[in-house]
Parts: C-alpha cells; structure tokens; sequence
C-alpha cells in the first residue's frame, strides 16, 4: 500500500513545486465535478472532501450543528486554512447536489472564488441533460478565462481517454475482491481508491493501480479461500479519517469486499466516449448517470447493487449514512427492502465522524454478522 500513500506524498509536493511555474488547481467537493475539463485546461484536479472531525468545531462556528460532518469538514479545513488542497486551489467548483452543500458554497466563497454547477436533479429527459451540458460549457468558460486558456476538443478528448484509463485500473484493482481470498479488502481498499483521487498525474494513478494489482496476485498467488464473512458497504462517501465502520467490520472477523459509494464503485465504470462529434455532450452524458441519492428517482444506484451483491458474492450489506443526509436516509428504505428481497442480511447505520458511538456500532455490526454464519 505504500505505493498509494507515496502517490499522495508525491502527488502534494509536486503541486507545490508546480506553483513555482505557474501550475493551477481546481478543488472540487463531488463526483459530479468533470474533472477532464480541469486536465484539458493544463491544470489539476483534486478532491477537497473533508474525512477528518478535527475541523468541525471550527466549522460550527458558522454552520448548524445537526448537518452533515462531509459538509462541517470541509467547510472547517478551509475556514482555516489547515487543508494544503484547499490553499493550493485557485477555484473551487462546487455543484447544487444537496441542500447543504450548495449553500455552505455560498459561504465559502468569503475564502475562495467557487463556481457552482446547477446540477438537474434528475436524470430523466433531455431537458435535464441539455441543462447539465449548458452548466458544463459554464464551467469550460469560467475556467478559459480565469485561467487565461483555451480548451480545445482535442485536448479534452485527450483529458476523457486518460481519465476513463485511470478510472479502469482501479476497478481492475478493486475487482480482484471477487475472488476468495479478497486481495484487498477493508481499509486497504479505501486506502487505495481515495488516495487516488489525489495523484497530479492521472498517469501515475494508473500506474500505481496497475503496479499495485500485480503485486497482489502474485504474492498473495497460494492465498486459501476463507469463510470470512464478505460485506459491502453502500451508502455516503468515506476517506481516510472517517472509516470507523470498515475497521469494525474487520476487527470483527470479517472483510469489505466492495463500496458501492463515492469513493469506491459509484463512477468506476461510467466512461465519456472521447470520439463523441461533441465531447462536452460525452461528458454531459457520462456524469448525468451517477447514480446519487441527490436524484430523483435514482434506480441506477438500485441495478449497481444489485449487480456488485452478485458479483462480489455479498453476505451483507451495511448503509452507511452520515447524521443530516436526508437523501441517503430516505433512500435506506428501498435500498434495505431490495437487500431482504435478495435474502441477505442488511443494516442502516446512522453515525459521524466522532468515536462516541463506536461502542453502540460494534454491538450492532456483530449482529449483522452473526447472521451470515
Ligand atoms: S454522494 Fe452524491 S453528492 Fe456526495 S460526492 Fe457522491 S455524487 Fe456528490
Ligand atoms: S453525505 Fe449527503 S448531506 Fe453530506 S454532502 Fe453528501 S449528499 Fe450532502
């Protein structure tokens, strides 16, 4: 795994050595947030959302309590200045996805310049992709002219291959979890899709992915299967810093086999067509799939489900949502009845980035699991 944390190492001090020749980054807080345009620009795009409690407090200071802690952090590490990401960022594109987000933007641009998408919030007709395609030539706009460049087709063609190659060596990488043993299960698979995000070269993102994948089958070649109990976890994103559950499941005995969420499964196999006769309408068509809870209806997020519950040979899903995402919670309900339907044992959790509840988590985990042996 050290070849993921050396990425991110790598991948932070070459955007500070990149300032010095005038390199630019675009922070984004969202999945939502087509990144080729950033690449077509010459400049690099990173995730800004916020994993860790420590900022909160501060954020609190400005925000409600009872809000989303995705939201309190990352508000809280701009507001003061303690995410390198953040400082580095010369624009912070946002997107009107829930609630919350869209008007902590508001406040947010006191620190930084910030676009905000108008993002539809269905996926349904063509008036809600003509909307979503009109929002990302905004953006190609905004970015021309506060960056001084011009994005050709031909760069964002360019910027479209290199992403759909980097997004396919890490499902490749995380697809060696279909077999048994898994070859990169729990916080390992976390680890490795999250640091990801934040390599300055999709170049050395795919290589690492690559690198890495071949590592693992072979030393791990003689590995015998086991009967450790095999999870997925759907749900709100997590990263580095809010992974209390998936250290749970393996403290208990057994092993995350798949995340469906934004920081596993959720995008890895929506690819632009980089020959589309218009690539910002490839683009439109790629992001408008994403199968968010912000969507409504959303039975996308449904079929992937169901589909990784198969193909990952799931013995129970965990719903992970943070306290304040009215839209993952309402969603519970379907995505639950869909794992009973299935016969599987599944669980809703409702939790923060605090360790408070961690106690009340294991005891309800173990139940879980207790019902797949
Ligand atoms: S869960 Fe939805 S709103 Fe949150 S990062 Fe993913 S796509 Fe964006
Ligand atoms: S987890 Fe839910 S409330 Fe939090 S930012 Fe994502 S969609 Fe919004």
């Amino acid at each position: 795994m050290s070849i993921f944390d050396k990425l991110r190492a790598d991948g932070l001090q070459a955007m500070l050595d990149g300032r010095k020749e005038g390199l630019k980054v675009i922070g984004a807080y969202c999945t939502f947030f087509p990144q080729e345009l950033a690449i077509a620009a010459g400049a690099v795009p990173v995730s800004l959302c916020g994993t860790k409690e420590d900022p909160i407090a501060a954020a609190e200071e400005h925000l409600p309590r009872n809000l989303c802690p995705l939201i309190k952090s990352s508000y809280g590490f701009a507001i003061t200045d303690s995410c390198p990401y953040f400082v580095l960022s010369d624009l912070i594109v946002g997107e009107t996805t829930c609630d919350g987000k869209k008007k902590m933007f508001e406040l947010m641009q006191a620190k930084k310049p910030v676009h905000v998408m108008q993002l539809p919030s269905t996926q349904e007709g063509e008036e809600a992709l003509a909307l979503w395609a009109a929002e990302i030539c905004r953006l190609k706009k905004r970015i021309e002219e506060e960056f001084q460049v011009t994005i050709t087709d031909e760069n964002l063609r360019e910027a479209i291959r290199i992403v759909n190659e980097e997004r396919q060596a890490i499902k490749d990488l995380l697809d060696t979890n279909k077999q048994n043993p898994p070859l990169i299960p729990n916080v390992e698979l976390l680890r490795a899709s999250w640091s990801s995000m934040f390599a300055i070269d999709k170049r050395d993102g795919i290589r690492a992915a690559q690198e890495l994948k071949a590592k693992l089958l072979k030393e791990k070649a003689d590995a015998q299967p086991t009967d450790r109990p095999r999870v997925l976890v759907t749900g709100c994103p997590m990263g580095m810093g809010s992974e209390k559950v998936i250290r749970i499941i393996e403290e208990l005995g057994a092993d995350m086999v798949a995340m469906e969420n934004c920081t596993g499964y959720k995008t890895l196999e929506l690819q632009a067509d980089p020959d589309h006769e218009d690539p910002i309408m490839a683009l439109a068509e790629k992001y408008i799939q994403i199968p968010c809870s912000i969507m409504s209806p959303n039975p996308r997020r449904l079929d992937l489900l169901r589909r990784m519950i198969e193909e990952f040979k799931v013995a129970a899903v965990i719903d992970l949502t943070w306290q304040a995402c009215h839209t993952y919670n309402i969603e519970a309900y379907s995505v639950g009845q869909m794992v009973k339907d299935l016969g599987l044992p599944y669980l809703h959790l409702e939790t923060d980035y605090s360790n408070s509840d961690v106690e009340t988590l294991k005891v309800r985990i173990e139940a879980l699991l207790e019902m797949t042996r």
